[in-house]
């Protein structure tokens, strides 16, 4: 057994790709399920706590830094069993880079996870957020989960139906925070092509480009365009995405809006409820294009949904930016924002 040696001092801007937060005392980055176990052993005698990140695309850091230990996992593993009817199972490890995996299952002609094509990130930060995209979601080909338990100190096999999944949301980052470190995961994909219907956006792309047959690549290559042309590529411009969630609002809270903004945009979801763009609301609150002087933050031209870290410095610029849209949405709309990336620790 190898003696596990930590970083000590690190930069956890470079572990986010916000670019931001203060330092880390203790950094580990570990490749084995027994490496898993070591870096909480080692945490567990050093007697700091511990937490554990995937590729940092999705967390924001505070100034402060981290008196623990950061585990960064790097489990990688690409399974393949098939399955009766036409299914297959893969199983990935949680450290692989997910697109890489959207890729891969693309090339063998499967359908499932084409439409999260590109988002950034590694497989096993998917499952945290219920990571979805044009019409897809993992929970909807997720088979079985395989974690690190921190309250048994041992791994466990989670079925779909035990993980809490909802609309961008599950256990993981709920109900049992930082109780479970996803070390894989196994999907269910099928030898088909994907059905419609089909986004609009993807809908207008297929029709531009004249493809009648809708494979996983031309879907994975529709996606690719949008995405591409849509939002910033986190190598090059530092930002996390979505840096809220899409608000979900009561029907009598729709009626009430949209006698006041008849062009409110709305998805009818089961129950009478919608989901709001939050893109529109903060276009709408003077958010659009925004840059921000005081503070070194944007939003992104073509997605106002996404901030952008121009020259901010600290972790404090950019919670300062998330107020004021958060503010100003509020006071126009009366619907709160809710940020998306984690805020840790
Ligand atoms: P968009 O396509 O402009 O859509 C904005 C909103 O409208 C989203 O809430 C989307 O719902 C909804 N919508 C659009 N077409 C729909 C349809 N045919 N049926 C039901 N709902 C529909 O959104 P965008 O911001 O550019 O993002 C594109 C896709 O990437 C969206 O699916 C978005 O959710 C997804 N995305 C996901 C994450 C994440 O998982 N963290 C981050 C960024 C973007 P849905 O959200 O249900 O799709």
């Amino acid at each position: 057994m190898m003696v596990m040696k930590p970083s000590q001092n690190v930069s956890l801007a470079d572990y986010s790709t916000m670019g931001l937060g203060g330092s880390a005392a203790y950094l580990v980055a570990v490749n084995t399920r027994q490496e898993v176990l070591e870096a909480f052993n080692w945490a567990a005698q050093h007697q700091v706590p511990a937490l554990m990140i995937g590729g940092g695309s999705n967390i924001v850091w505070r100034d402060e830094g981290y008196q623990g230990l950061v585990i960064v996992n790097k489990l990688l593993g690409y399974e393949v069993s098939d399955q009766a009817d036409c299914q297959v199972l893969v199983k990935v490890g949680a450290g692989e880079t997910w697109d890489k995996v959207v890729e891969r299952t693309v090339q063998a002609g499967l359908t499932g996870i084409e439409a999260l094509s590109l988002i950034p990130g590694s497989a096993g930060a998917t499952p945290v957020q219920n990571v979805g995209a044009y019409g897809q979601e993992i929970v909807n080909t997720l088979d079985t989960i395989e974690a690190f338990d921190a309250q048994a100190a041992d791994f466990v096999t989670l079925k779909v139906s035990e993980c809490g999944f909802a609309y961008r949301t599950s256990r993981f980052k709920t109900t049992d925070h930082g109780r479970f470190y996803i070390t894989s995961l196994s999907l269910r994909l099928t030898k088909a092509n994907p059905q419609p219907p089909y986004y609009g956006s993807v809908q207008q792309y297929f029709e531009e480009h004249k493809i009648t047959e809708v494979t996983p690549a031309a879907l994975r290559e529709a996606v690719i365009y949008i995405r591409s042309h849509k939002l910033p590529d986190p190598a090059k411009t530092h930002n996390t995405g979505s840096f809220f969630g899409n608000p979900i609002i009561s029907a009598g809270e729709l009626i009430q809006l949209r006698s006041k903004y008849p062009d409110l945009p709305a998805w009818p979801l089961d129950g009478g409820s919608a989901k709001i763009p939050a893109a529109w609301l903060i276009e709408q609150a003077g958010f659009k294009d925004a840059h921000d002087p005081d503070t070194g933050m944007a939003t992104w031209p073509t997605q106002a949904l996404v901030l952008v870290n121009e020259t901010a410095k600290t972790t404090a610029d950019l919670l300062v930016f998330k107020q004021k849209i958060v503010g100003a949405v509020h006071d126009k709309f009366g619907i709160t924002l809710v940020q998306e990336p984690e805020l840790l620790p």
